[in-house]
């Protein structure tokens, strides 16, 4: 008997305007890259999702990418719409990326103050780092506060790390492993809170002990409860709702406030009633899956297959997408 899945109300959450980006950060949840489409949100799309997300409750949400800043007008046009229909905005996020100089940074923080935005979250990593240069962090962050633009840096604890670097140019992961020794990744992740989905399993895995598929499935038996969990969500551009913040997932955003068709998500609901485990048998019997001796996780696992399905298998569902997620990670 399996148990009904249905998003019934939204609490926080996010909208991902685009997936193409000017980094391809070795710790993306949604494996952003220059490699994608350069597709922004739609403005019927954007009314599609902000209606839902008020009908389920949530008045404010979050702007994200990729990055969302390297289509102004793209965006201009989001927060136009998102303003017209009452939904505020909490921050944006960005990487900085797109800073030239203050002036015309300046000018580009009050167009957004026109259209009720308050605050930048700037992204500050050693992962952002290898693709944007640490002068335009620091320039951006100098025209937030010229031009009254709050700022909430994520995460600040990584600038000294940073400052040991040249601000000019961007620097390798392997540079920062060089100057603060070989276990600097596990320590970044022990200061970050790390989704270890995305492209996190793939730069993680040979850096933690994995486990073997029995272990795994020992622990993985009941279903995942993850995937109902709606305290952080984000909805993409082509109105993929990320269940549980399980990237490659989706609920389409028309099918969020009911019970979902078994039909339509059967991969999601087997996870969702009977775990990694279900969603094991179903790779291995119907698609010949051969997992390998060890996974770092559950949800490396579970990756694996779902890329073997859309990758290898060329397995279309509605609830394993975007495909070129599983392209790019
Ligand atoms: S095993 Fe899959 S569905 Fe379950 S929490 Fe991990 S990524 Fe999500």
């Amino acid at each position: 008997m399996m148990r009904e899945l249905a998003i019934t109300s939204l609490r926080s959450g996010g909208v991902i305007t685009n997936l193409y980006c000017s980094s391809a950060c070795k710790h993306c949840l949604y494996a952003s890259s220059p490699k994608w489409n350069k597709d922004y949100i739609s403005p019927g799309m954007a009314e599609t999702i902000i209606n839902k997300i008020l009908d389920l409750g949530c008045t404010f949400i979050h702007i994200g990418g990729g990055e969302p800043m390297l289509n102004l007008s793209g965006l201009k046009q989001f927060l136009q719409i998102a303003s017209a229909m009452k939904l505020g905005i909490e921050y944006i996020e960005t990487n900085s990326s797109w800073y030239k100089d203050e002036d015309s940074a300046v000018r580009v923080l009050q167009d957004l103050q026109g259209l009720d935005v308050d605050t930048l979250l700037i992204s500050i990593s050693p992962f952002h780092n290898e693709y944007i240069p640490f002068h335009k962090v620091k320039g951006l962050m100098k025209a937030c506060h010229a031009g009254n633009m709050g700022v909430f840096p994520w995460i600040s604890d990584f600038i000294q790390d940073i400052e040991g670097f040249s601000d000019v140019s961007p620097h390798s992961l392997a540079e920062y492993e060089a100057s603060y020794g070989d276990d600097y990744l596990k320590n970044v992740a022990e200061r970050f809170p790390l989704n270890f989905r995305g492209r996190a399993l793939l730069t993680y895995k040979d850096i933690y002990p994995k486990r073997s598929v029995d272990e795994i499935l020992a622990e993985g038996k009941r279903g995942c409860g993850e995937l109902a969990n709606t305290s952080h969500f984000h909805i993409d551009l082509f109105g993929n709702y990320i269940p549980g913040l399980c990237s490659g997932l989706s609920i389409h955003v028309e099918d969020l406030g009911g019970p979902l068709e078994f039909d339509k998500y059967r991969f999601l609901l087997t996870l969702y009633n009977q775990g990694i485990a279900g969603l094991l048998e179903i790779a291995q019997q119907e698609y010949g899956f051969q997992p390998e001796e060890q996974y770092l996780s559950k949800c490396h696992l579970c990756f694996a297959i779902r890329r073997f399905l859309v990758m290898d298998k060329k397995v279309r569902s509605d609830d394993l997408k975007p495909v070129p997620y599983y392209r790019w990670v």
